[in-house]
């Protein structure tokens, strides 16, 4: 398998960090280059919170809608 390899400077170690993006709602982790700091990409999305939120409104519709069906 290839050795992954820094696109900017070529470097092969890489580290994880956090960062808050200017206007962003939460921190991000991100993979950077250890030498230049260059971000080869990103893990998260959103706020594992954030997402079961998410979860919770969408069975909360669900029910009402199984419950005006079973009114019918
Ligand atoms: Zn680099």
């Amino acid at each position: 398998m290839a050795t992954s390899k820094c696109g900017h400077c070529g470097g092969h170690d890489f580290e994880l960090k956090t960062i808050m993006p200017a206007g962003a709602a939460h921190p991000v982790e991100v993979v950077q280059c250890s030498a230049c700091g260059a971000v080869m990409g990103t893990l998260q999305t959103a706020e594992i919170g954030e997402v079961h939120a998410l979860a919770g409104r969408i069975d909360a519709g669900l029910r009402a809608v199984v419950e005006a069906l079973n009114r019918r």
